[in-house]
């Protein structure tokens, strides 16, 4: 099939060195240059401050700039807007190239550094051609810096100290926090070459905040269990993940992987295996609350045991669901480890008194049954070469088919570009009919007619009703103007919900994780209103999406909407992101019954807003 007019990506921009972080890098540079170069100081913070406000724009500032409103952000001005658009369009700003060339890259380094400043720098610079801060160190250590006027020892010992400090801020933020993909695929690699190479009978499992599953990870846990914990603990190092060792004994190891994720590796007897992976899979939330239940009980839980106060004995676990036990819970899944109502929640019925404290924490009367993957019936969210997607809808067909999906909803992007409403009609047209082409040659799965259609700032659609009604199933998203205020952006989404043929919100709130916050928006008022509507609200399973979070997908369903997850799948290989919205479900305290996907489609196709259509079902009579 040819592709028509390819839509850029614009879910893609923030990744890109087009991303709101990298610009705020670019300008807070060219702040540090001016002032190595002595800008008057007003200059200089005009450009810190400009990098803030980029930073914490809750838009594409490339889109913005390329606009031509970059300006609209706090602080930027004209020539900033300027500067920004030849950023991207070039790749770089020339006052910067002219400034780089001037002055080399290390000298900014050492402005940086407390008690320095660009004054200094440039006086270390032009009278002992300090150029770094390796260079520094040495100049400091040689006590060469107090043979230039105005400086002194005193200035010799500070640098050293700020040197050392600042290499350990620089430790720290080589760590950052990595998405759950990423942190399982490392996690899963590490434990393959553990088990591989460590003594027989080594069992080593995933805990932590990737073991629940949580949006990202700071330090990626392990636990395991052997009878020779000293000799599986120096295996770590050998791994070829690995890059640094910081220790390893008896209980475990810690290092670092050279994708710069820091590895903690508990090691205990298997008789311990419970009680470790219940310490050290956490939250520290869920666990602080776990020992303040036990004490009360007269018990005292950690890695190594439940210590019995009364009878002095220490009971060892081999399994999680005999430490929740003893401590007359029922277990507790990890996506649920958070603190918010699970304890309650799990309590066994032990009288009438833990019905009462359960009802008086306002926690659900038992621990849900949480959704499975296995649960899915199909997926409501992909894309084709028709918009930014990279396979033709027989090709994500028959994915999906190999998925054991029962149908598949086609939802290629409604707008050519990311402003306005520039569409074509016909161009849906013609996809509409290649869509009911490809389901009756495509056994074994329903291809439904669909779009992702753009919520214009006004709230209304960029098709005409006409042919929206012409489709089996419609989403409608915001990709576009972010930054309208909170009840502009309310009324907007609103207004989307209860348009009569949207079926469902796509990535409700616009957040990207670790780079993006959600934009302003009432979303008690937003899940009121697919409630009453009965607009599904969807948790998008793109990995740096999970959009609705944990959170609010608990909220929307706890209001009444009916929730569905999607893969928002570009391609056949992100059919399998799935998994990671199931997570975000699973998080959310979702059962089965909460997600509409998890029924067959003409099942799914009466209900919501569809129950007041008549006849009940486009889907369901237009094909097959
Ligand atoms: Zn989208
Ligand atoms: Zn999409």
């Amino acid at each position: 099939m040819p592709a028509p007019s390819r839509a850029p990506n614009l879910e893609r921009v923030a990744e890109s060195s087009e991303s709101n972080g990298a610009i705020a890098d670019a300008l807070e540079e060219l702040g540090d240059l001016y002032e190595l170069d002595g800008a008057i100081i007003h200059r200089v913070l005009a450009y810190r401050s400009a990098a803030k406000a980029v930073r914490e724009a809750s838009v594409s500032v490339a889109a913005l700039a390329r606009a031509g409103r970059a300006t609209e952000l706090p602080g930027i001005g004209k020539t900033l807007q300027e500067k920004i658009q030849a950023l991207i369009e070039t790749g770089s700003i020339p006052a910067t190239e002219k400034l780089r060339a001037k002055f080399p890259p290390g000298l900014i380094e050492i402005t940086l550094l407390p008690g320095i400043g660009a004054k200094r720098a440039r006086l270390l610079h032009s009278e002992l051609g300090v150029d770094s801060p390796q260079a520094l160190r040495e100049a400091a250590l040689s006590q060469r810096l107090r043979g230039v006027r105005g400086l002194g020892p005193k200035l010799e010992a500070s640098v050293l100290a700020a040197l050392d400090e600042d290499s350990a801020r620089q430790e720290v933020r080589r760590a950052p926090r990595i998405l759950l993909p990423k942190a399982i695929e490392i996690g899963e690699a590490l434990i393959a070459g553990l088990i591989d190479r460590g003594p027989p009978g080594t069992h080593v499992q995933l805990a932590g905040s990737a073991r629940r599953q949580a949006d990202s990870v700071k330090d990626l846990d392990l636990v395991a269990t052997t009878d020779e914990p000293a000799v599986l603990a120096r295996r770590l190092a050998e791994l070829q993940e690995i890059e640094q060792v910081h220790s390893a004994g008896e209980a475990g190891a810690r290092a670092r992987t050279h994708s710069g994720v820091n590895v903690d590796l508990r090691i205990g007897r298997p008789e311990l295996l419970g009680n470790l992976l219940q310490h050290f899979t956490g939250s520290g939330e869920h666990n602080v609350a776990l020992r303040e239940a036990a004490v009360r009980a007269g018990l005292h839980v950690s890695e190594y045991g439940l210590l019995d106060d009364a009878t002095g004995v220490t009971h060892e676990c081999a399994t999680e669901e005999q430490v929740y036990e003893l401590l007359g819970l029922a277990y507790i899944e990890p996506e649920l480890r958070e603190n918010r109502g699970e304890l309650e929640a799990a309590r066994l019925p032990a009288g009438a008194a833990a019905g009462r404290a359960r009802r008086r924490a306002g926690a659900p009367a038992e621990l849900p049954r949480l959704i499975q993957a296995g649960d899915i019936r199909g997926d409501l969210h992909s894309h084709t070469v028709a918009s930014d997607g990279h396979n033709t809808i027989t090709e994500m067909a028959l994915a999906a088919r190999e998925r054991g999906y029962e149908y598949l909803a086609i939802t290629d992007h409604s707008a050519s570009h990311g402003f306005g409403n520039d569409v074509s009609p016909e161009q849906l047209r013609r996809q509409i009919a290649l869509v009911r082409e490809a389901d009756a040659q495509v056994e074994g799965i329903e291809l439904l007619a669909g779009s992702e259609v753009n919520i214009l700032p006004d709230g209304s659609l960029d098709y005409e009703d006409e042919l929206l009604g012409e489709l089996d199933w419609l989403i409608a998203s915001v990709h576009t103007s972010f930054r309208m205020g909170e009840q502009a952006m309310t009324e907007r989404m609103i207004t989307a919900i209860e348009h009569p043929l949207v079926d469902a919100i796509g990535h409700p709130t616009g957040r990207k994780i670790e780079q993006r916050p959600p934009y302003a928006i009432d979303l008690d008022a937003v899940f009121a209103a697919a409630a009453r509507t009965g607009t599904m609200l969807e948790i998008n399973a793109n990995p740096d999406r999970r959009d609705l979070s944990d959170v609010h997908a608990r909220a929307a369903a706890r209001a009444g909407a009916l929730i569905v997850i999607d893969s928002d799948a570009h391609r056949t290989a992100t059919l399998q992101n799935m998994r990671w919205g199931i997570a975000t479900a699973r998080r959310a305290w979702l059962t089965k019954q909460d997600v509409a996907n998890t029924r067959p489609w003409p099942e799914l196709a009466r209900l919501g807003k569809r129950s007041k259509r008549a006849p009940a079902g486009l889907g369901e009579q237009a094909h097959k």
